[in-house]
């Protein structure tokens, strides 16, 4: 039997969350119109809405806030955090940012001209968002596999290369910026690429003089899939396994809110020299002084310490596989999920688990309810909510993909916390039947799936 690895930390300081009752938890998700987004914090008891800035920072990271050195210019927190990034990424030049999405827009908006193409393995929404927004028309070049939930592939997020010659032969390398490489792929259940992929990416595209920028936001994770499943990295640290990766880059836009162990921050990094110089200029404007970034002194000491942290191969180890834990759980009970389980969370796939609701019928929506009534864990809804509406047609986008995500924030919950889901969603699945459909009583015009309100069809 496969074995999970104890907690590598010790608890110094624990929050109390609330535990409603059955009866309150089905009062607080009607009164938010079955929408999960809308239950407040604190009614829900283990709450995996998402990983992003719900990383438990350690007591180090802690003792680092009270030496943040709030000077407008100089900041001793910024040189630890320009030379961690360095170190441990090996990357020439850093520009801070208050988040990943800021680094996206001066990355775009620097690299981009209107009536180009950005290829990338599988999109993520800020990220698609700023390349079209200066003009770029998005490409999906990521293996078929990944949009298939059931093929398990130790590396479900590379980059088909055929796919990415395919481009660069239709419209030719002058009209392609750079590559977004995402290490691991998000929308796609936070499946991992492969070194040898970087390796052949960075190969096909130096024959052609292209840019590869990664989304480094997860690739502690990645690194950990590396070691785990790449033949010739298993006696690689952690660390060298992240700056192998990174060398075969031109840079990297990063969101600290996830592999960085902090609430806040990012960084666009480059070894363009020029690129470097527009970014610290352009960076004054959106962001604040090349200095901060729009982070505080001591949310950049933080986030100094969390890179380092982030490499310690216990602590990554602990992550990916208490992730993995709870995906096993559900896999051994029958439950359908989205297969292999990736770094970040485990997938529902809504379609199987429901397959007396209609997709027109929000399963997923339904599921993500009906898991917070049951046991207090909240979920996301990642499906035909999510997708929103054709621009053109006014029809619903019907995703392949009708997901509810658990994404699991780092360092703060236990294995009993996994059981506990696990358990509520095991027994879901056996009265699946009693589950019944929603629909939209109020559907906001933009990014619908934040403010909807649902109730049951009749
Ligand atoms: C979260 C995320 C981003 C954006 O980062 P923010 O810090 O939320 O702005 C970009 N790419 C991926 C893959 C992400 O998960």
């Amino acid at each position: 039997m496969k074995t999970y690895p104890a907690e590598p930390y010790r608890i110094k300081v624990v929050e109390m969350p609330n535990m409603l009752n059955r009866e309150e938890r089905i009062e607080a998700i009607q009164t938010a119109g079955y929408n999960t987004f809308q239950l407040k914090s604190e009614d829900c008891y283990i709450d995996l809405l998402t990983d992003s800035g719900t990383n438990a920072m350690s007591d180090r990271q802690w003792a680092g806030l009270m030496i943040g050195d709030e000077a407008y210019a100089g900041s001793r927190n910024w040189a630890h955090l320009e030379a961690t990034v360095k170190e441990y990424y090996g990357f020439k030049h850093i520009v801070p940012t208050h988040q990943g999405r800021g680094a996206e827009n001066i990355l775009s908006k620097l690299m981009i001209t209107p009536g180009t193409y950005v290829p990338g393995n599988m999109y993520f929404t800020t990220t698609r968002f700023h390349q079209e927004a200066n003009g770029a028309q998005f490409r999906d070049i990521i293996i078929d596999e990944a949009h298939d939930s059931q093929i398990d592939l130790p590396f479900k997020g590379n980059i088909d290369l055929a796919k990415l010659q395919a481009l660069i032969d239709e419209v030719g390398p002058d009209k392609i910026p750079y590559i977004c490489l995402a290490v691991t792929v998000n929308m796609a259940g936070g499946q991992p690429v492969s070194m040898k992929n970087m390796r052949d990416v960075r190969e096909l595209c130096d024959k052609y003089g292209l840019k590869v920028y990664y989304d480094c936001t997860r690739c502690v994770e990645n690194a950990y899939f590396i070691k785990m499943r790449e033949e010739g990295y298993a006696d690689k640290t952690i660390k060298a396994i992240v700056k192998e990766m990174f060398s075969y880059a031109d840079g990297a836009t990063m969101s600290g809110k996830k592999d960085g162990l902090v609430n806040i921050g990012g960084f666009l990094a480059t070894n363009d020299d020029e690129l470097y110089t527009k970014a610290r200029e352009m960076v004054v404007v959106y962001e604040g002084m090349p200095s901060y970034g729009g982070m505080t002194g001591r949310d950049m000491e933080a986030f100094a310490i969390g890179i380092k942290e982030s490499c310690v191969f216990e602590y990554i180890c602990h992550r990916v596989e208490q992730v993995a834990y709870l995906g096993d759980k559900l896999i051994s009970a029958g439950v359908p999920v989205v297969q292999p389980i990736g770094g970040h969370g485990v997938f529902l796939d809504a379609r199987k688990f429901l397959p007396h609701i209609p997709q027109e019928h929000l399963p997923a929506q339904s599921l993500a309810a009906h898991l917070y009534m049951e046991s207090g864990v909240r979920a996301m809804e990642r499906g035909v909510v999510s997708a929103g509406r054709n621009k053109d047609t006014g029809e619903n986008h019907m995703p392949k993909l009708e997901t509810v995500r658990l994404t699991i924030p780092r360092r703060v919950y236990t294995y009993a916390h996994m059981d506990i889901a696990a358990d509520a969603i095991i027994k879901l699945y056996e009265n699946r039947d009693s589950i019944r459909g929603l629909k939209f009583v109020y559907e906001p015009p933009m990014l619908r799936f934040f403010n909807a309100r649902f109730d049951y069809v009749s």
